[in-house]
């Protein structure tokens, strides 16, 4: 049974309501589509907005701009737009379907209705609909395998798959995030999946790049990473993975209360990941070398507390305790606090004259080390 109706906060907001209005006013639809859609109807938080309608993109650009908005013709070869109304971007995209394929990116057509745009959609839970008032369509079905939580291909998986194999990874990423975990993944899914892994190797690394760390993001993707295991997909996109012990860290997150990080998940998934591998940006590798380097040296947590500051910190003990397959003692937590607190008493101006130069430099670095080794403990009249 398809409800009636969704609500919500993105829904209601005039600048949203505007954009719809305008393009309704023009004699156009406008339906939101996807991730808005599924997650309303879930409950679960709305964090973009997809809107599909019957106007072609220039009809798109001509009648946000005559309305006073802000549009930026971001996707304009497959056919969307993103209007910017009070701050909020809107992506708007023209009725689609699929008329060839390179099995990278689905080569696309207009259509004329919402059935159609349906069909060129993933998975059944991201074709749900709804307008402006919040009245849900439902052209495929797709509610019914959302309330039971069901990742499904529309129609044949195998095709689907063929057509872009990106969906391959969202199939694992959907399921992560939104998959009902008891009842496992769906048969037909995976069977068309393992069938199809050469494809895997058409699509760029800034493509796998962002759904791998989408798919780590989520509350707990053990379950994902176990069936892309199953069926060879994570031995194609991360060959130095294992995800062995993967369901102890989240449980060692979930125990500490740490956000599902996914740099700290990668470090854990595939420590040796070669910069090749995927496409983090320089910070996500900065991260990332922190904490697999952390991970396997010694440096005690009160030291690593100190010199990495507490998150980073706090990610290098749940990673040994995964490596070790152990704990996190208590006692390494309050070490870790108490390091990052810490604030070495010293300044370099407490040396001088005595001291100036490198050699100045050298005599700070090897009382800081003093101090640390003391656990903090020492002050400056003890050290000068
Ligand atoms: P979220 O934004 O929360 O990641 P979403 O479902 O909105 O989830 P988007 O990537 O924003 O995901 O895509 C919006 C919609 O576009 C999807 O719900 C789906 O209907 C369609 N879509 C996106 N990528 C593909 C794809 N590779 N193949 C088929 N349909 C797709
Ligand atoms: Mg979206």
């Amino acid at each position: 049974m398809t409800p009636e109706r969704v609500t919500g906060d993105w829904l209601s907001h005039p600048a949203t309501q505007a954009v719809c209005k305008a393009l309704e006013e023009a004699g156009y639809t406008a339906y939101f589509v996807g991730g808005c859609v599924r997650n309303a109807l879930m409950g679960a938080p709305v964090s973009d907005i997809d809107i599909s309608t019957n106007a072609v993109p220039s009809m798109t650009m001509e009648i946000a701009q005559a309305a006073g908005f802000h549009a930026i013709p971001t996707g304009i070869d497959h056919g969307t737009i993103t209007v910017v109304a009070k701050g909020i971007a809107h992506e708007i995209t023209t009725y689609r379907k699929d008329v060839a394929t390179d099995g990278r990116r689905a080569v696309v057509a207009f259509a004329e209705t919402i059935e159609q745009d349906a069909l060129r959609r993933d998975f059944t839970m991201n074709a749900l609909y709804a307008d402006r008032h919040g009245d849900v369509l439902d052209p495929l079905g797709g509610f019914g395998d959302l309330e039971q939580r069901r990742v499904r291909f529309i129609q044949d998986a195998h095709k689907r798959i063929q057509e872009d194999y990106l969906r391959t990874l969202r199939f694992f990423r959907f399921n992560a995030w939104y998959g009902d975990a008891e009842h496992g993944l769906d048969e037909d899914a995976l069977d068309a999946i393992a069938q199809s892994l050469d494809g895997l190797e058409r699509l760029s690394k800034e493509r796998v790049t962002a759904e791998i760390l989408k798919l780590l993001s989520a509350s707990d993707p053990a379950p994902s990473l176990a069936a892309m295991r199953a069926t060879g997909v994570l031995g194609r996109v991360l060959p130095s993975a294992s995800d062995r012990t993967f369901a102890l860290l989240v449980h060692h997150e979930e125990n500490l209360g740490l956000d599902p990080n996914p740099i700290r998940r990668l470090a854990s998934l595939c420590p040796s990941l070669g910069q090749a591998d995927l496409r983090l940006s320089n910070a996500e590798r900065k991260r990332f070398d922190l904490l697999v380097d952390g991970q396997s040296n010694t440096m005690p947590p009160h030291e690593l507390g100190y010199r990495l500051g507490l998150e980073p910190a706090l990610d290098v003990l749940v990673l040994r305790a995964t490596l070790f397959e152990t704990e996190v003692p208590h006692s390494d937590l309050l070490d870790v606090e108490k390091g990052a607190e810490a604030n070495f008493p010293i300044r370099a101006r407490d040396l001088m004259p005595q001291y100036s130069g490198p050699d100045l430099g050298h005599k700070m670095r090897e009382l800081e080390d003093q101090w640390i080794t003391s656990k903090f403990t020492l002050g400056k009249d003890d050290m000068i």
